[in-house]
């Protein structure tokens, strides 16, 4: 035993050291319209924290589409403003993503997403009329970034509710970094993101939740990578029809999805680019997810659909435990 870890564990009952001068130390709190908990382990863990704390505040200040006083919310507005950072990176990214997809990921389908009553939760099924009027305002073509204003066109609003959380994970993690933690596990409303092995040198193992029972369907074990979820289970409302409508969009039909997919979950470094994924894998449904996942090497997924059948990409063979039954098990290579 070297010496370090030897009064580590003579000083164990005042303070949990998890290795030489390192603490574990842990917070909860809401935001984004979520719950989220950090875990960290390193030294001065509590001043880690509180930066992180902040930190997300801060986004959440700058991104939320609610808060009058956020950039989002007053560009949503008509105002002319100097965007924040998170603002202009998020903007950026989210229509580079557009662009990309060609408009399956789309950051400007707020009005909406605001007609089926998703951002108030007086949810109502628009008429087709009313959805074919609103459509145009949601062509992300013609925002405009100059220096650091953001055009919108009259009626146009921007929604970073499919990337805001991805985002912000990265954030907390260079935040932490910086600040000496060698350690974390983000849980950022079901988003999870690690940073580096667990103090004992182990991957975290992570449960990827069941859409229909709400429990571990399957865990994975991961080390520096962002596991990312989008579930048509996380919001929905029944219309009076008895139909289910979700909170995830094809912003072609103006329309919530209903492809027959229940979840996405997305494995990647980045947790912004994992986060658009599994919004965006969720519209492109089963076929197009496979075939974008063939070109594109750096994610895996794992599709659960409403008939209980489950699909992972290749890259997950042998790491992925299920911890429950399926209809159907399938790999996608
Ligand atoms: P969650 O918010 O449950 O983590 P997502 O990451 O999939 O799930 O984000 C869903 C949110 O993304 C919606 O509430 C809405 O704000 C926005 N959104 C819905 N459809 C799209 C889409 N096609 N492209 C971009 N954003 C979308
Ligand atoms: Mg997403």
């Amino acid at each position: 035993m070297n010496k370090c870890v030897f009064l580590s564990a003579i000083v164990f009952a005042a303070f949990l050291f998890v290795s030489c001068g390192e603490q574990k130390a842990t917070t909860s709190l809401n935001a984004m319209d979520t719950f989220m908990t950090i875990q960290v382990y390193g030294k001065k863990p509590d001043i880690a924290l509180e930066k992180t704390k902040k930190l997300i505040y801060q986004i959440e200040r700058n991104i939320s589409t609610t808060n009058e006083a956020s950039d989002v919310y007053r560009l949503n507005h008509g105002e002319k403003i100097s965007a924040s950072g998170d603002t202009l990176t998020l903007t950026k990214y989210g229509l580079d993503f557009a662009k990309q997809t060609n408009g399956v990921f789309n950051p400007a389908l707020y009005p909406v997403t605001s007609a089926w009553g998703f951002t108030t939760g007086a949810y109502k099924v628009p008429s087709e009329n009313q959805i074919d009027e609103l459509l145009p305002l949601t062509d992300y073509s013609k925002i405009q970034i100059d220096g650091t204003s953001i055009n919108l066109e009259h009626g146009m609003a921007l929604d970073f509710g499919a990337i805001g959380k991805g985002y912000t994970g990265d954030e907390a993690i260079k935040l932490l970094k910086a600040n000496g933690i060698r350690s974390a596990l983000l849980d950022l409303g079901g988003n999870i993101q690690a940073l580096g092995k667990k103090t004992d040198g182990t991957e975290w193992n992570i449960g990827i939740k069941s859409p229909w029972t709400g429990k571990a369907a399957a865990s994975i074990k991961i080390a520096d990578k962002a596991v990312i979820t989008s579930g048509g289970y996380e919001r929905f409302f029944t219309a009076d029809d008895g139909h289910n409508y979700i909170h995830i969009f094809d912003g072609k039909t103006g329309r919530p999805v209903d492809n027959g997919i229940a979840g996405v979950t997305i494995i990647a470094e980045s947790g912004l680019y994992a986060d658009a994924l599994s919004t965006t894998m969720f519209v492109m449904g089963l076929k197009d997810a496979a075939a974008y996942w063939k070109e594109h090497s750096d994610f895996e997924m794992i599709i659960f659909t409403e008939n209980q059948d489950l699909y992972y990409t290749e890259g997950l063979d042998g790491k992925l435990q299920l911890l429950t039954d399926f209809a159907s098990v399938n790999v996608i290579r």
